[in-house]
């Protein structure tokens, strides 16, 4: 607002002469708005209120008041002015003036929040939450600085706080807003929020309320937002307690009982809240020191995300709500369910983490644990387009309803699938076959080229995985040359890794170099008697440690296998579906044409499926009479759910997000290098990332027990990567694609701060 105190006071009086026909003393009330008292000679006191902000809809806070009015609840009524406007324009400034009835009462600020003074409250907002869940006005549809649902917008004002353990607090709030509340608010009842409950608006008389104040922020949206603002000012008053806070929603559900997505909502709500004020305000000062909020309440705003984050989201949860009436489900103990695994699953199987992560839903980039705590996931690459993606997750439950029976029957699902990802290929790749997994798809992949070469030997890329039955162990020396691992098999040739960081070429011509490494061990295995029946390559190696291939590696490869007779085979169950962003598949960077195309992990987002694309020639010579037959492979629910999983890659642009996202992730984690002597690398393209971890950079000592803490440190922090590569010291990005640039943001920022350990 423009003008002085006194200017403004002035135009108060003047207002209240020239509209209302009264003259009085008047004094600005406290707050952030522009309110003034008058207290005529005669008649009770009035409030003028000067409204300014660009979200100011007069005409639907007195609708609002009006309708709260006839429902008994007590709130300030407006006087029309002598000439019987309810809103007067001002003269010169684009702003209006209103007069509204004083309520008597005192502040809930200046009264200590006793148990039964915030039950009373929560009584209050619940009774009227039933009037205004059916208040309906097309002035409500709105947004503003202050809207609950829209705190994200706030986020990148957290680089204003100076203070880095402030910064990492305030950071983490809106990561549990982003997780917990963006995704879920609207599962939530609606209706018309008062938007501003705080310890101002809200009048009382012992413990009753006697008065609500200023609907200036009033908008539509979820019920419980107005839950999080009134439960942030009351942690905010000292000696409040989550135990204490409960009371308020106790009172309040016995009025409107809270639906237990609404009550998961309640604490990241509360904190969203707290730290949009701390960033508003550090934004305010930033612009002009002068500028700050009027009466600054930093110190409980602290103490009250303090309060919050003492304990886990579910533990803070059930304090609040433990006089719900409806209950959330229950989850069995971590340790429970530990020894259950433990006696009936094999130990062949591992956790992750040293300590392991209790997950029980997915949301997007999200995992949430049972504690609550949810998990900026970095390391599935299956769930592609988001952990239980609505549209995926429909397209199998409707399906599953219908039909799911084998490829056996006509259905169009399966021709159109197929089609869909023949259309994704080069136009020689025409011809599909429909399995259940990366393994079997690379299985199937080696009866293919064996089929159209008659030999029987393959190539292999060292340190790579291409599946778990006994012929994909035998073609990955991840395995059989790891731990339990019983070496290479004779049909299996290991091509050095062609790494441009630590191999023996590392300049522009690595890629002709390592290919001559290929020719020369074709030679070799041809002139022992062996023949070659395909080469298996990732166009970026994955287990191998997120290695880029160099450039002309690919073509003069391939130009070698196949003047040996054998046949080139992708495999893109990691890379594959546009996560490289550049391209939708990674052979497409090295200007190759595959014979086969091997894709399996994202193309089902995590529902089991596998896929071969290959020649028509490559498919005749292996259809020699015996039948092809997969039980599962090529059911209508899996295409269904492949072909929604390819309709939102498209739709939502993801490849493209890849792109732009990775360029972004590269960019910050190269400056991260820049500080931090432990990164000796950082490569790989889109969201398909690797840092590689060095203790010296000249001599590349493997930085394989830092790695470890780094990823272990993040997963504390509320980030999930992982670690890979022969020397156990890569820590890998590849995170479902539907990424935001503040999830990426805060990675680096703890990644920053994890790595200054060092
Ligand atoms: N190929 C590659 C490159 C893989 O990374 C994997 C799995 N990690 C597979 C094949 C095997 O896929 P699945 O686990 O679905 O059998």
């Amino acid at each position: 607002m423009k003008g002085t105190e006194a200017s403004l006071l002035d135009l108060a009086r003047d207002l209240l002469k020239n509209h209302w026909g009264l003259s009085a003393d008047m004094q600005r009330l406290p707050g952030e708005n522009y309110n003034y008292l008058a207290e005529p000679e005669s008649g009770d006191p009035v409030v003028l209120k000067i409204l300014s902000e660009p979200h100011a809809d007069p005409g639907l806070e007195d609708a609002v008041i009006t309708s709260l009015h006839e429902e008994g609840v007590p709130v300030p009524l407006v006087i029309p002015s002598t000439a019987g406007l309810k809103i007067v324009p001002i003269e010169g400034m684009e702003a209006t003036a209103r007069l509204q009835e004083y309520l008597h009462g005192t502040p809930w600020k200046s009264m200590p929040s006793s148990p039964s003074r915030l039950r009373s409250i929560g009584a209050f907002m619940g009774e009227m939450h039933m009037h205004l869940g059916k208040f309906d006005h097309p002035g409500a549809a709105r947004t503003h600085e202050w809207d609950l649902a829209s705190a994200h917008v706030h986020r990148e004002k957290v680089q204003l706080l100076t203070d880095p353990g402030q910064r990492q607090i305030i950071e983490y709030c809106f990561h549990l807003n982003s997780a917990l509340v963006r995704p879920y608010l609207a599962n939530c009842p609606s209706g018309l929020l008062h938007g501003d409950i705080n310890d101002e608006n809200l009048l009382l008389q012992e413990d009753r309320v006697v008065g609500l104040l200023d609907f200036g922020d009033c908008l539509e949206g979820s019920l419980v937002q107005d839950l999080g603002i009134a439960l942030a000012y009351a942690l905010e008053q000292e000696g409040v307690t989550l135990e204490v806070a409960a009371s308020l929603i106790e009172g309040y559900d016995e009025r409107r009982p809270l639906q237990p997505v609404e009550q998961d909502l309640l604490v990241p709500l509360t904190l969203a809240r707290l730290a949009t004020y701390v960033v508003v305000n550090a934004d305010r000062m930033s612009v002009h020191p002068a500028n700050s909020m009027r009466n600054l309440h930093l110190d409980t705003a602290w103490a009250a995300i303090n309060t919050c984050l003492a304990m886990s989201p579910v533990e803070a949860r059930n304090i609040l709500c433990s006089g719900c009436s409806i209950k959330g489900p229950m989850h069995d103990e971590p340790d429970s369910i530990r020894s259950a695994r433990e006696k009936y699953i094999s130990p062949s199987l591992s956790l992750n983490y040293e300590e392991p992560l209790h997950i029980i839903t997915g949301r997007g980039q999200y995992l949430h644990a049972a504690d609550g705590r949810p998990y900026l996931d970095l390391v599935n690459n299956v769930c592609h387009v988001g952990h239980c993606h609505p549209r995926v997750a429909d397209a199998i439950a409707r399906q599953s309803a219908q039909l799911n029976t084998n490829t056996r029957y006509l259905h169009e699902h399966l021709a159109d699938y197929a089609e869909r990802l023949c259309e994704t290929m080069p136009a020689s790749l025409d011809t599909c076959f429909m399995v259940n997994s990366g393994s079997e798809a690379n299985e199937l992949a080696l009866r293919l080229a064996r089929a159209a070469s008659g030999a029987k030997d393959v190539l292999v890329i060292d340190g790579a995985y291409h599946g778990h039955t006994a012929n994909c162990i035998a073609m990955s020396p991840y395995k059989f040359n790891g731990p339990g691992g019983g070496g290479p098999s004779d049909w299996v040739h290991v091509l050095p890794m062609p790494d441009t960081y630590r191999g023996p070429y590392r300049d522009d011509d690595a890629g002709s170099a390592y290919a001559i490494e290929v020719a020369d061990i074709i030679g070799k295995a041809c002139s022992s008697g062996r023949s070659i029946a395909g080469f298996f390559a990732e166009p970026m190696l994955s287990c191998g440690g997120q290695v880029p291939l160099p450039p002309d590696y690919l073509p003069a490869s391939f130009e070698h296998v196949r003047n040996a007779g054998g046949v080139c085979i992708a495999d893109e169950v990691q890379v594959g579906f546009g996560r490289l962003g550049e391209v939708f598949w990674g052979f497409e960077l090295h200007d190759v044409v595959p014979d086969i195309v091997v894709l399996g992990k994202p193309i089902g987002n995590g529902h089991p499926m596998g896929a071969v694309v290959t020649t028509r020639a490559i498919s005749d010579a292996f259809d020699n009479g015996m039948e092809f037959f997969s039980t599962f492979g090529g059911n209508p629910v899996s295409c269904a759910c492949g072909l929604a999983v390819l309709d939102v890659i498209k739709e939502e642009g993801l490849q493209e997000r890849a792109r732009v996202l990775g360029n972004l992730f590269l960019e910050g984690l190269n400056d991260l290098q820049g500080h931090h002597e432990l990164i000796g690398d950082v490569r790989g393209q889109g969201l398909f990332l690797g840092i590689e971890l060095v203790r010296h950079r000249k001599s590349m000592e493997p930085a394989d027990a830092e790695a470890t803490h780094v990823v272990n440190q993040m997963r504390d922090r509320g980030v999930l990567l992982s670690t890979d590569g022969p020397l156990h010291n890569v820590i890998k990005i590849k995170p479902p694609m539907v990424l935001d640039k503040a999830d990426i943001e805060m990675t680096l920022g703890l990644l920053d701060s994890v790595l200054n350990q060092f």
